[in-house]
């Protein structure tokens, strides 16, 4: 499929591709959907294989921020930029700001942030040309307790739906990655006293939670099959697939890692073996919603208490998925594409502002 057959087959608006010819920077700019307000979403830095490659990737990752934009309740749509060049040969003080010229002429439909290879001090430079950029060190900074954060809430909401309480006191959560946001989230279910089976690539992070919060380390491969309550994926994507899936002895599989599941037919899998799954982008949307504070006017307590709704939003997405019988990856497509569809609605009629 051609891309403007792609773009009107999912609703996209709009593709815009960037060349600078002084610093070489080459990117696209996708907006999916701007209905809820402008398009919010990160710079991607990657060494794509050609320029399809990158197209189908900024194509895929903007439509994803207009879902979870949506469900988090925020007046953002989604959008996304992917940049084609090696992290480590290409960043400089003139290629972002470069960027960021790009950005500002695209006059506040589309606000930037960091992604994978961007950072905040990447992001200082883009914002020494435009207005449309988050996540700076003055304001919102990390993310990543905020992520943690609400995929704490997210698994307790979980937990509520399946036990009937939602402490998290002697449940056994294996957490899968212990990095920026898998160690907050490990220091929330330790604090209320639950008990963690861990696993990463790197030995420092493993050594360190099973110092503080008294963890039980396990080997990459053997978190998937071990006994507990909740599988809490913070490292990759797509570790919900053929092979994990007979592996899962957990009543509830919610983190905060992107794409869980390898296909949208995991999902409907983990439904029939009766593993209640929390809706990746609805319960990993803590960083969206501080850097959505950061547009109207940063305050950490409002975005803590916005993302502890996190809870809300996974109850109603259990609660849909139970209404109509659908899994809940679906279910959470379907609150995500309402409220977007209602909101649209309510702006038939003219008003003056
Ligand atoms: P990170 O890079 O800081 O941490 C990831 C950790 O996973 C690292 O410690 C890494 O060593 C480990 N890891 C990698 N491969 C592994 C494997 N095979 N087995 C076990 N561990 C492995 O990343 P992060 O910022 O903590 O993000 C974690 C996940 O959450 C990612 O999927 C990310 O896309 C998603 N996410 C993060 C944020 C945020 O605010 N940082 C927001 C939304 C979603």
């Amino acid at each position: 499929m051609n891309n403007l057959d792609y773009m009107k087959k999912y609703d996209y608006e709009q593709i815009v591709y960037f060349y600078d010819k002084e610093t070489d920077l080459r990117g696209i700019t996708c907006i999916h959907d701007t209905t809820l307000g402008p398009a919010l979403g990160g710079t991607r830095l990657w060494d794509y294989i050609n320029e399809d490659e990158a197209t189908i990737d900024v194509l895929r990752l903007a439509r994803g921020m207009t879902y979870k934009a949506a469900a988090a309740g925020l007046n953002l749509g989604g959008g996304k930029t992917v940049i084609l060049g090696k992290a480590k040969k290409v960043k400089c003080e003139a290629y972002w700001r470069a960027f960021g010229r790009y950005v500002q002429s695209l006059n506040g439909r589309y606000i930037t942030a960091e992604d994978v290879n961007t950072s905040t001090d990447d992001m200082e430079y883009v914002a020494m040309e435009t207005d449309y950029v988050t996540g700076l060190k003055k304001t919102s900074g990390d993310p990543s307790p905020l992520t943690a954060y609400g995929a704490y809430w997210g698994i307790k909401a979980c937990a509520y739906s399946v036990f009937g309480v939602d402490s998290l006191k002697d449940r056994v959560v294996a957490v899968q990655g212990l990095g920026h946001v898998g160690y907050y989230l490990c220091q929330y279910l330790h604090d209320e006293g639950a008990g963690l089976i861990v696993t990463d690539i790197d030995q420092e992070r493993i050594d360190r939670v099973v110092k503080e919060f008294n963890a039980i380390p396990v080997s990459s491969d053997e978190i998937y099959g071990v006994t507990c309550d909740i599988y809490a994926p913070c490292a990759l994507g797509a570790t919900v697939n053929d092979e994990t899936l007979p592996k899962f002895k957990c009543k509830i599989i919610a983190g905060a890692a992107n794409n869980v599941l390898k296909e949208d037919r995991h999902g409907d899998e983990l439904e029939a073996l009766g593993i209640v799954y929390a809706p990746d982008y609805v319960i990993n949307a803590g960083g969206l919603i501080n850097v959505y504070q950061e547009l109207i006017g940063y305050n950490r307590d409002e975005a803590l208490s916005k993302t502890k709704k996190i809870y809300d939003r996974i109850l109603d997405v259990i609660s849909i998925s139970k209404k109509e019988s659908i899994p809940t990856y679906k279910a959470a497509d379907r609150m995500a594409e309402n409220r977007i569809e209602k909101i649209k609605n309510i702006r038939s009629n003219y008003i003056k502002r």
